[in-house]
C-alpha cells in the first residue's frame, strides 16, 4: 500500500490509471471490524482500492471530543494492508484546507435536524470535507457506512444536487455479537461503560413508544440527546460517561 500525504503526489498516481474504476472509503482513522467491512467491499468492487484517513476538525463542534478522539496511525495502516487497499490518503490540515474553510457545502434543511440540530456545524464540515475528497481522489464508487445513516443521506442528496458523476455505497452497520455498532468511540468507554453500551441498540431495537425508550435509557445510566423517527427510520444518541453513542434502526 503507497501512503499519500499530497494532492500533487495523487494526482501523478492518477494519471497513470487511465480508465481504471477508482472504490474510495473516507474514514477518520481508529480503525475497527465496521470499517473493515467497506475496506474490503470496495476491494473486491474496484480495480484501484483507496481509503483516507484524515480526522477532520471542521466537523467537531467539541473540541473535547476531537482531542480525545481515539486513533493509531499505525494500527489503521496495519488494517488497511490486510483488506488489500492500494493506496492511503493521508493528508494533513494544511492539504484540505487551503482556504482554511472559508468554503463550505452546506445543505439547509435535513443536516439541521437529528445530530445536525445538537451538534452545529458538524454536517457542513462532513459535506465540505467530502467534496474536497471527492474532487481529488474522483472515485468511481464510495462506501459509507449505515451506522451514519443521516450523513449517509445528506452525503446522497449533495451528490445529487452538485450532479457528481460518483456512485454512492451504503454497507450495512456492523455490529459486536450484543448488538453494539462498533464505533471508534466505544474505545473511549471503561470495562463498565463496554458493557452497558450494547443496551442502545437492545432499547431503541424494542417495541415500545420513543418515551418509554428514553425512560429505559435514562435507568441504565444513558444521557439521551434525541430518539426521533424520521422516514421510517429511528434515529438516536445518547451520552454515556461522557461518550456519545449514536444508532439508528428500521422504524
Ligand atoms: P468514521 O471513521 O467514523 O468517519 O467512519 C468512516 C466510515 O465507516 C463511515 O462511512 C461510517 O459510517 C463507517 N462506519 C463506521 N462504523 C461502522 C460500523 N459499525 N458499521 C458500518 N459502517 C461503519
Amino acid at each position: 500500500m503507497k501512503i499519500i500525504r499530497t494532492v500533487e503526489e495523487w494526482k501523478k498516481e492518477r494519471e497513470t490509471f487511465k480508465n481504471k474504476k477508482i472504490g474510495f472509503v473516507p474514514t477518520m482513522g481508529g480503525l475497527h471490524a465496521g470499517h473493515l467491512s467497506l475496506m474490503k467491499k470496495c476491494r473486491a468492487e474496484n480495480e484501484i482500492a483507496v481509503a483516507s484517513v484524515y480526522l477532520n476538525p471542521t466537523q467537531f463542534n467539541d473540541k473535547k471530543d476531537l482531542e480525545t478522539y481515539p486513533a493509531n496511525f499505525d494500527d489503521d495502516v496495519k488494517l488497511l494492508e490486510s483488506a488489500g487497499i492500494d493506496y492511503l490518503f493521508a493528508p494533513t490540515y494544511t492539504v484540505m484546507y487551503p482556504d482554511d474553510y472559508k468554503y463550505k457545502v452546506i445543505e439547509t434543511d435535513f443536516s439541521k435536524m437529528l445530530c445536525g440540530a445538537k451538534r452545529p456545524g458538524h454536517f457542513d464540515g462532513v459535506l465540505t470535507v467530502v467534496m474536497k475528497f471527492f474532487n481529488i481522489i474522483r472515485p468511481t464508487n464510495a462506501y459509507f457506512g449505515e451506522k451514519d445513516f443521516q450523513q449517509y443521506q445528506l452525503l446522497k442528496g449533495m451528490v445529487e444536487a452538485f450532479f457528481l458523476d460518483i456512485n454512492l455505497i451504503p454497507c450495512p452497520i456492523v455490529r459486536e455479537e450484543n448488538g453494539l455498532a462498533i464505533s471508534s468511540r466505544n474505545r473511549k468507554l471503561s470495562a463498565e461503560g463496554l458493557a452497558k453500551a450494547p443496551k442502545l441498540h437492545e432499547i431503541l431495537a424494542m417495541k415500545k413508544s420513543i418515551a418509554e425508550k428514553e425512560a429505559l435509557l435514562t435507568e441504565a445510566g444513558f444521557k439521551v440527546d434525541y430518539i426521533t423517527e424520521y422516514k421510517g427510520r429511528l434515529y438516536a444518541a445518547a451520552f454515556l460517561e461522557d461518550v456519545r453513542l449514536i444508532d439508528n434502526v428500521n422504524a
